[in-house]
């Protein structure tokens, strides 16, 4: 299989490490020498712009921050879509809009070309050890010819429906995250603050109802550590929680919670930077109650 990849960052880098092993792969990325490195790491073509990454390949995978930049990408005479061949398919892998994804679609369908919406789930260990979720929006036909692309770095591929399910369903767990976190750092102020030790909290926690991925594993690993590695950034939680209230309006669905936490969140963004990792967020709920969470 020839195929593309765009897009090099914290976890598009490790996807593409995998899809190398199965394809024939060019890959690009706005910093050129991340592609440079990347290429001769792992055997792959480094391409100069967008149209020279997709020449020639069946397939082009994209991972890019959210879905604005994967619509810029397709523009212009050096651009992906300049590059995509009749009969291409183009799986979007960024956590995107399904707006905006339902507008490439249709532009790519004029000159013949598959779209699908394509976000994952598990984080960068998940995409180094292939096992991430992988929520797919597009038609049956599409879906069918993405999965053994997706293989390469899913476990559960699932189709969610038609383009733009994928992203809507990647955006409500990314919210749930998001609640997670924000709930997890109010509850787990107080408690330490109330004298309970914050270890033997989680563990009780992660025996119980309320337990979730924040508890399980961001927590253990991270906060109780006080060990904060940058793996996603708070920014794109940020803009998940964004997606996710779009959703909850397109549909006249009522959001107070999520409103509040798309609130906390931006402000989060503002106070950290656009660096910070989206655990950090409990951090900021540590520093204004004046307690650390560690254990
Ligand atoms: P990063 O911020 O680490 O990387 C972003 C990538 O996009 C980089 O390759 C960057 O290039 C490129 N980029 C940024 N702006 C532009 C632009 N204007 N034009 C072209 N390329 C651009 O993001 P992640 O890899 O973490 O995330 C990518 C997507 O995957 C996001 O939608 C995110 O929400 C989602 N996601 C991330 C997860 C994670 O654990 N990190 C988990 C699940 C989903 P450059 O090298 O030049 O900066």
């Amino acid at each position: 299989m020839k195929a593309a990849f765009l897009g090099l960052g914290a976890i598009g880098q490790p996807m593409a490490a995998r899809l190398a092993t199965k394809a024939q792969l060019a890959v690009w990325n706005r910093t050129r020498s991340r592609a440079d490195a990347f290429a001769r790491d792992h055997g792959a073509r480094p391409a100069a712009t967008p149209r020279q990454a997709a020449e020639g390949a069946e397939v082009v995978v994209t991972c890019l921050p959210t879905s604005a930049e994967v619509e810029q990408l397709l523009d212009g005479p050096e651009g992906l879509e300049a590059g995509l061949a009749t009969g291409a398919l183009m799986l979007d892998c960024t956590s995107g809009d399904p707006a905006t994804s339902r507008r490439i679609q249709s532009r790519l369908a004029k000159r013949g070309i598959a779209f699908a919406d394509c976000p994952v789930s598990g984080g960068t260990s998940g995409a180094e050890a292939g096992t991430l979720t992988v929520m797919v929006g597009g038609d049956e036909a599409t879906f069918a010819r993405a999965r053994p692309v997706l293989e390469a770095f899913g476990r559960r591929i699932e189709h969610m429906g038609p383009v733009g399910a994928g992203h809507a369903m990647k955006a409500v767990n990314n919210a749930l995250l998001a609640v997670n976190l924000e709930v997890f750092g109010e509850g787990f102020a107080a408690l330490v603050k109330a004298g309970v030790p914050a270890r033997k909290a989680v563990e009780v926690l992660n025996a119980s109802s309320g337990r979730s991925f924040v508890s399980e594993a961001l927590v253990p690993d991270r906060v109780l550590t006080g060990r904060w590695p940058q793996t996603f950034r708070l920014a794109l939680l940020e803009k998940d929680v964004r997606i996710a209230l779009g959703l909850l309006d397109e549909t006249g669905v009522r959001g107070p919670v999520l409103h509040l936490v798309g609130e906390l969140f931006r402000e989060a963004r503002a106070t950290l930077g656009e660096n910070a990792d989206h655990v950090e967020v409990v951090r900021l709920i540590e520093q204004d109650a004046g307690v650390e969470i560690r254990g």
